[in-house]
């Protein structure tokens, strides 16, 4: 998606050689055109989706405004288990890249079912961990996992590889090559 990528050079950092900052557009402040058009380039990807799953906290805007365009539910891994949490859960453990630290992450079973065919959304793509956990819940929960459609791929990083492993389909929608200072460069 070349308008994406004419963001991240425009409006994103490189805060070391593996994280990229996009704070003014996707993981703090949020441009909804930009994702609603994000939204749109999944949709012409993947057929038959009938549930969006995501990962609290940056993937819910973009797994939003797909959910809205193909008028199917959203639902959101928690990371903290509240008192509010307190149905059945379809848990993991996944190892966080921005944390460094291993967080367990859930659902509640009502929210997955056998028939669903799940589109997993989040907004970057490192080393796989997120998705991977996500995946993970929606098996637990005996649904159809279609693919995994990510705003920002790290192609650096083996999270593709891994998911392709897997034989999960994944489509990104800007693949970074390399990151250093002041330089961002795409496959
Ligand atoms: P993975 O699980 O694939 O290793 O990492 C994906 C998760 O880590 C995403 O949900 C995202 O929130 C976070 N993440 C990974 N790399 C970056 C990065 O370079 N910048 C930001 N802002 N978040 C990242």
């Amino acid at each position: 998606m070349l308008e994406l990528q004419e963001r991240i050079l425009h409006d994103g950092a490189a805060l070391s050689q593996s994280v990229l900052k996009v704070d003014s557009f996707l993981t703090h402040q949020v441009d909804t055109d930009l994702l609603s058009r994000a939204a749109d380039e999944f949709i012409a990807q993947f057929e038959g989706i009938t549930k969006v799953v995501t990962i609290e906290a940056s993937g819910i805007a973009p797994a939003t405004l797909l959910a809205l365009k193909l008028g199917v539910p959203l639902v959101f891994a928690k990371k903290h288990k509240s008192v509010t949490l307190s149905d059945e859960l379809l848990t993991t453990t996944v190892h966080s890249f921005t944390k460094q630290q291993d967080t367990r992450i859930s659902i509640s079973r009502q929210f997955l079912c056998k028939d669903d065919k799940i589109l997993i959304v989040d907004d970057f793509l490192a080393n796989g961990e997120a998705a991977k956990g996500l995946i993970s819940l929606c098996e637990q929960g005996g649904a159809q996992v279609l693919g995994v459609g990510i705003i920002i791929e790290k192609s650096f990083q083996p999270g593709r590889q891994l998911l392709e492993e897997m034989g999960v389909k994944v489509h990104s929608l800007a693949r970074v090559k390399s990151l250093k200072e002041g330089e961002i460069e795409f496959v």
